[in-house]
């Protein structure tokens, strides 16, 4: 067969797939994004385990007619600048969330900004843009996605049971919520009752952000991890070692305010609580890290749920340390020094 130039549609298909894995991954760039735009409410509406639809709404700055128009443009970003790889400070920066949801399923986005009179609306069907078209509303951004995937029958086949994708959904905006206590999030659709966490600033307020989400339980039950060593600041809250769970889904990581899945966090936490040692028992834990971004490399991976640090060793004792500490000062003395 000759060589031919793969029309854009069908690149865009193609690189969906990196991006968008299932329901909750859509809702992740989202969710994102209206965090990039510095929104204070976002409200998340799923149905069908987002297969069905996935709606989020912002309060955020909203995008006049022409970004609104690039927005759903593969590559086109306003986050990224030509030698900032190396100093990201956004959530999102590839500019190819949108332009990949459009091409996997029917979008429309609506945007209004403090200036404008009215809103924009576009919709994308099978990567073709329509619009925009006003539209009725306040300031800020309302996405919706429709029949994630009725136009790729492969990927629709491998998503899990509607509640399979809920319970991913909900997970997602857990951790979207623990990273933004600032901001008000409200979860419709992927349980009985909806979850809403009103905003909480101040001092104390990452403790009273876990507390909403994992339960006041878990705040009574934890240490208050606030150290800072080498450039590596710790904060978060480190569980006692009588409270804990059968499995590591209640470990929670995060760096420059992400949520993060990375072997250097998970090991370190492990190293610090090896004193108390548990049999098969896991602390819960909540780990923030803050951490110079040029000391990291969030590029790894697409979704952008690994990372690596340029100085693993740092971290990993920053975090040891840190732990011990919070515990020591509850009253949880280990009995011999952890190895950092
Ligand atoms: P990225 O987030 O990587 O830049 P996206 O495809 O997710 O790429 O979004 C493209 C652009 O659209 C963003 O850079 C931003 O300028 C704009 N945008 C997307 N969602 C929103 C939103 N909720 N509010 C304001 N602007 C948005
Ligand atoms: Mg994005």
């Amino acid at each position: 067969m000759p060589i031919r130039q793969l029309p854009a549609d069908l690149i865009n298909r193609i690189a969906a797939g990196e991006v968008v894995e299932r329901p909750a991954s859509v809702v992740k760039e989202l969710v994102e994004n209206a965090i990039d735009a510095g929104s204070s409410r976002i409200v998340i509406t799923t149905a069908g385990g987002g297969k069905a639809l996935i709606r989020i709404e912002d309060d955020g700055h909203g995008m006049d007619r022409a970004d609104l128009v690039l927005s759903v443009e593969r590559h086109a970003t306003s986050k990224l600048s030509v030698d900032d790889l190396d100093d990201i400070r956004t959530l999102g920066f590839r500019g190819e969330a949108l332009a990949s949801i459009g091409s996997v399923a029917e979008l429309s986005v609506s945007s209004r900004t403090a200036k404008a009179e009215s809103g924009l609306r576009i919709d994308v069907r099978n990567g073709i843009r329509s619009g925009p078209l006003p539209q009725a509303m306040n300031r800020g951004t309302i996405v919706e996605v429709r029949n994630l995937f009725a136009n790729v029958p492969a990927r629709l086949k491998f998503l899990k049971t509607d509640r399979a994708e809920a319970a991913a959904i909900s997970d997602v905006v857990k951790r979207l919520a623990m990273a933004n206590p600032s901001v008000h999030f409200v979860l419709n659709g992927t349980d009985r009752s909806p979850s809403n966490w009103p905003a909480i600033t101040g001092s104390g307020a990452l403790q009273a952000r876990l507390a909403q989400v994992i339960g006041d339980d878990f705040a009574l039950n934890a240490a208050t991890l606030a150290t800072s060593r080498h450039g590596v600041v710790v904060a978060g809250l480190a569980g006692l070692p009588t409270y804990t769970r059968a499995n590591s889904l209640s470990q929670f990581y995060f760096v420059n305010g992400r949520s993060v899945r990375d072997k250097v966090l998970v090991g370190a936490v492990r190293a610090a609580y090896a004193d108390y040692t548990f049999r098969d028992r896991f602390p819960v834990v909540a780990l923030y890290i803050a951490i110079d971004p040029g000391e990291v490399d969030v590029n790894v991976h697409p979704a952008k749920a690994e990372l690596r640090f340029r100085d693993a060793g740092a971290v990993r004792s920053a975090v040891i340390r840190a732990i011990g500490e919070a515990l020591a000062a509850a009253g949880f003395k280990a009995s011999t020094s952890v190895a950092e």
